[in-house]
């Protein structure tokens, strides 16, 4: 039988996109289906570390440790302009911390090995105040100063989205899968809806990959209607906040909070994220919404460190997303539930599933997933290359935010800027310019306005607010490039106020 394409892979976050650059660089005609827009689940959501995670230890899961330390070192290799070492403190309380803590970043430069990107060092509370002037002082004996990386998750997507179009991949965001059937016992045949357009599609595959994240057990009932239990969701909370209230060039790791995790204090696009909680959800939600106590113990956990304390009225933005865990009925804190990957087959009808993991080891969880389907479908090996494989817009040493952001692409972006003779920027508050979003729109299928809004600038993100205030500007632009009617203008904006309902604590619509 004849069939489009070698490999179908249904969910375009990092999963699905990673696994896609790996299946389409190991030389398989590949097509990704999105429902929503690529990133719009837990992939736009991240808390934006690249690590091993150094609070696993607590769990001593050292391989899972090392597997990320591992993939943090290809990470910053292979996308050079977006991802970056970033050093974290550690401030210390007491000496048990102190202890503790020593001993897990020894640890954890000692798991880096020869991939290591800087080996920890302990301060004196005088040298911690130096280095970060915002804490309370009188609560300090010390801090620990340990480096891992740190980028932008959807920027990251676009590049592996451009990369994996570069070598011939197809991928189609807005198309929902919403049937995936069997010919001969085995899973060939997707079809569904191309929800901007209202048109049905239905393409064929040799093999078929569900990566949907905390959706794995939807998509999976799709080919057999069986209700599957593999995977739990787990909400996770960050409040964005203008750096002034904690102005430092480290990231801090809050070691303790009452529920025994860490809490982080990020810069992060020239503001600061805290975050995140771990609440335990019945049903996975593309779009969840934060509860109050979420915001409350974030702010809370601030305040207890920090000099400067901070109110709800100071968010400039809260998101919000839900990690996809392997599902472990004899744990029921998800915080110690471990974040490994893991691909299975049903059995049943040979349709293949990842799960779990996380973004830092996305490229991991791609050459995991086509060994599988070469090793379950008894086909020929072939190699993988993705751990040197630069992106395509790969760029060393970027010099500015434009570079940072797109890489060797940041010249296409000028030449718009000149087309258009428009060198504005979107909101005076961000530094996003006008002519990105044309390029977006260009380039990144971009389709809406929330696609520009959220996942291809930030702006919801760091400032919801200004990113409502930017609605109007983005539509237009999107019109004109886009050719579309006025009551899509009108229909854009109205999408945006509504969701950006969910990015405010202080709602001032
Ligand atoms: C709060 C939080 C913080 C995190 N922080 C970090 C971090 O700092 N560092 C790190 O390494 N990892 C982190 N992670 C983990 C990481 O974000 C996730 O592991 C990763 O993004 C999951 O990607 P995914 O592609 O599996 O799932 P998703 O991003 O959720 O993608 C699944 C996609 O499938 C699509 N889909 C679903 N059903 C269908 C259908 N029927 N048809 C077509 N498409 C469909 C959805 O629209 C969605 O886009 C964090 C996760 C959370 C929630």
């Amino acid at each position: 039988m004849q069939f489009d394409y070698d490999i179908i892979i249904v969910g375009g976050g990092a999963t699905g996109l990673g696994t896609a650059v790996e299946a389409v660089t190991r030389g398989y005609k590949t097509l990704l289906l999105e429902g929503y827009d690529h990133g719009k689940g837990n992939t736009s959501k991240s808390t934006k570390l690249i690590h091993g995670g150094l609070r696993y230890l607590a769990n001593m899961d050292f391989a899972l440790v090392q597997e990320g330390l591992e993939e943090r070192y290809y990470f910053l290799n292979n996308a050079p302009h977006l991802a970056k070492k970033q050093t974290y403190l550690i401030p210390l309380r007491n000496y048990k911390e102190k202890i503790k803590y020593t001993i897990g970043t020894r640890l954890y430069d000692y798991l880096g090995g020869k991939l290591s990107i800087g080996k920890s060092v302990n301060l004196n509370t005088q040298k911690t105040l130096e280095e970060a002037k915002d804490f309370q002082a009188d609560k300090l004996i010390g801090s620990i100063v340990y480096s891992d990386g740190q980028f932008d998750d959807t920027r990251m997507l676009m590049s592996l989205y451009k990369t994996f179009i570069a070598h011939g991949g197809t991928a189609l965001n807005y198309h929902k899968v919403t049937k995936i059937d069997s010919i001969d016992n085995s899973v060939h045949q997707v079809s569904g809806e191309n929800v901007l357009e209202n048109k049905s599609f239905n393409y064929s595959a040799k093999y078929i990959i569900n990566a949907t994240g905390t959706f794995n057990d939807y998509t999976e009932e799709l080919t057999d209607g069986k209700n599957h239990q593999n995977v739990n969701a787990a909400q996770g909370t960050h409040l964005v906040f203008d750096k002034k209230f904690f102005d430092t060039k480290h990231a801090i790791l809050i070691p303790e909070t009452i529920d025994g995790r860490v809490l982080f204090i990020l810069p992060w696009h020239d503001k600061i994220v805290v975050g995140t909680t771990d609440v335990k959800v019945a049903n996975p939600s593309l779009e969840p919404q934060a509860q109050q106590d979420e915001i409350d113990f974030i702010i809370d956990t601030f305040n207890q460190y920090a000099k400067q304390s901070i109110t709800t009225r100071d968010v400039l933005s809260v998101f919000c997303g839900q990690r996809p865990l392997v599902k472990d009925k004899a744990k029921k804190n998800t915080a110690k539930i471990s974040r490994k990957h893991v691909v299975y087959a049903n059995s049943q009808n040979n349709l293949i599933n990842i799960v779990g993991g996380k973004w830092t080891i996305y490229r991991r969880m791609g050459e995991d997933t086509i060994n599988y389907v070469e090793s379950y479908f008894k086909l020929e090996k072939t190699n993988s290359v993705t751990r040197e494989l630069k992106l395509v817009d790969a760029m060393s040493n970027p010099q500015d935010y434009l570079q940072e952001r797109y890489g060797q692409n940041y010249k296409e972006i000028l030449a718009i800027q000149q087309e258009l003779n428009n060198y504005d920027k979107i909101h005076d508050n961000l530094p996003y310019y006008q002519a990105e979003v044309i390029y977006q729109v260009r380039n990144e299928q971009a389709k809406t306005v929330e696609d520009v809004l959220l996942r291809r600038t930030r702006e919801m993100f760091l400032d919801a607010k200004a990113a409502l205030e930017s609605a109007e500007l983005v539509a237009n632009l999107m019109a004109k490039e886009m050719n579309k009617p006025e009551n899509w203008t009108t229909q854009q904006i109205e999408h945006i106020r509504g969701l950006a309902k969910l990015y405010m604590v202080q709602s001032i619509l």
